[in-house]
């Protein structure tokens, strides 16, 4: 008889005691005990199969734990395009990240603490955006910009009044969802005006009557028309008789010198808009919301109507939305700003010193001019001179597949990774993540 070497499996550890290994405690602290048990069972399972020696099954579940309590990722954006969607919009600014970090415990967005009673709620997010916002009389957040639209329709027009829109507005906003269906289901009626390309005054003077509740006017963000095409001004709109309710979308408070064609939320009630809606996490750079503005004259009134309507209790933004609002628009720039803001040679810079390490590290990586855009169905068209670090195209996928996840895009050939939606400071997380990707040897 020979003595056998014992049977690894019976030498990997019992799960309890794996759970007691003080490398998992900050785990367990971290993500709850089931997350990391889960963990430790998968760990076990391949020490059994003897894929690991069963001394490091500890070790290996610990490795294989996320850093925070949460299955969404940090993605670093390297697309060139400043408000991707699929990336969650706008990334708040550090000051913004702060004030959630204050709100998310207990605290006083509905209590005055002088009287010890209640008190209005989100007051100093509101009066920031009143004060970031000449012209804007009167201010309400929503949970995002449908909303404030859907909740205006549904305030002022929902009992089967009319609600006049040029058929050139009537717009998908993404994921399917279009502006008349959402107008719709709030009860509203629509009455379409004008035609594809053009929308004259006269169209919308003939469609006023008794029924109309106001005239919208919806900025088609996401695409251009051009050639035989006219749409009437707010300022025109405005002298007709009904309010007048604007839906800029992309929620810049005030003119950008790049982006001539973007509405902002002042010209527009300058213009003599009653009331304008827009989203929280587009231009503006802040969390998802939807802003509802109301303009001097019957704007505040409006606002009013609309906050004190049933639905806005089910539309109402969070503690935590109201406080990283508040920063984002009294605070510091936001990043979307300094993306917007960049220098394209600065980015040129970032670039050729990223590709040079790049290149003493034995990676075949250049520098190279490209043309970055806003997305997130705002300013269509605009083209942002930027700078990226072109790679093999392989690069693309094993760079999203890394940790962090870069998402980068493919042109020409090459991987593109786009510098104008990165930071400064991400640059080094940026240069790991390439060099972490594994060299395979040109054939
Ligand atoms: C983006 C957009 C919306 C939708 O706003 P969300 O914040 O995504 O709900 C509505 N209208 C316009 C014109 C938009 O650009």
């Amino acid at each position: 008889m020979t003595t056998a070497e014992p049977d690894p499996r019976r030498r990997v550890p019992r799960t309890d005691v794996v759970l007691a290994d003080p490398a998992l405690a900050g785990a367990t602290a971290r993500l709850g005990r089931p997350r990391v048990k889960r963990a430790v069972v998968a760990a076990q399972q391949d020490a059994r199969a003897g894929r690991i020696a069963p001394e490091e099954v500890a070790a290996v579940a610990g490795a294989s734990l996320p850093a925070a309590a949460t299955g969404i990722r940090a993605v670093l954006n390297a697309s060139g395009v400043l408000l991707h969607t699929n990336l969650g919009r706008a990334p708040l600014s550090a000051a913004a990240v702060d004030a959630l970090g204050v709100a998310a415990g207990t605290c006083d967005v509905e209590l005055d603490l002088a009287t010890g009673r209640r008190g209005p709620r989100g007051t100093d997010a509101l009066a920031a955006l009143r004060d970031a916002v000449p012209g804007a009389g009167a201010a309400w957040v929503a949970n995002n910009g449908a909303a404030a639209l859907a909740l205006v329709c549904a305030a002022l027009a929902g009992t089967g009044r009319e609600v006049v829109v040029s058929r050139g507005q009537l717009v998908e906003i993404g994921d399917g969802f279009r502006i008349p269906e959402l107008i719709e289901s709030t009860g509203a009626r629509l009455r379409p005006v004008g035609t594809t390309n053009r929308t004259h005054l006269r169209d919308y003077a003939g469609a006023i009557g008794p029924d109309t509740a106001f005239l919208l006017v919806v900025h088609p963000s996401n695409f251009v028309v051009t050639g035989f095409v006219s749409a009437v001004g707010v300022r025109e709109l405005a002298g007709l008789g009904p309010p007048v309710v604007v839906d800029i979308g992309s929620g810049l408070l005030t003119p950008h010198p790049l982006l001539p064609d973007e509405p902002d939320a002042a010209g527009t009630l300058a213009d003599g808009a009653d009331l304008v809606t827009a989203s929280g996490d587009k231009l503006l750079g802040g969390p998802q919301a939807g802003l509802l503005l109301g303009g001097g004259g019957r704007g505040a009134a409006l606002v009013e109507r609309v906050r004190r309507f049933p639905l806005a209790r089910a539309m109402r933004v969070d503690k935590l939305t109201l406080a990283a609002l508040e920063a984002s628009v009294a605070g510091p720039p936001t990043p979307v700003r300094e993306f917007l803001d960049a220098d394209p040679s600065a980015l040129r810079a970032r670039a050729d010193t990223l590709a040079a390490a790049l290149v003493a590290d034995g990676i075949d990586a250049t520098a190279t001019d490209t043309v970055a855009g806003v997305g997130g169905g705002g300013a269509p068209g605009v083209e942002l001179p930027s700078a990226a670090v072109a790679l093999p195209e392989r690069y693309a996928a094993a760079l999203r597949a890394g940790d962090p996840p870069v998402l980068g895009r493919v042109g020409d050939g090459r991987c593109l990774l786009d510098l104008r939606a990165l930071p400064p400071s991400a640059d080094a997380t940026l240069a790991g993540a390439v060099r972490a990707v594994p060299v395979r040897p040109e054939t």
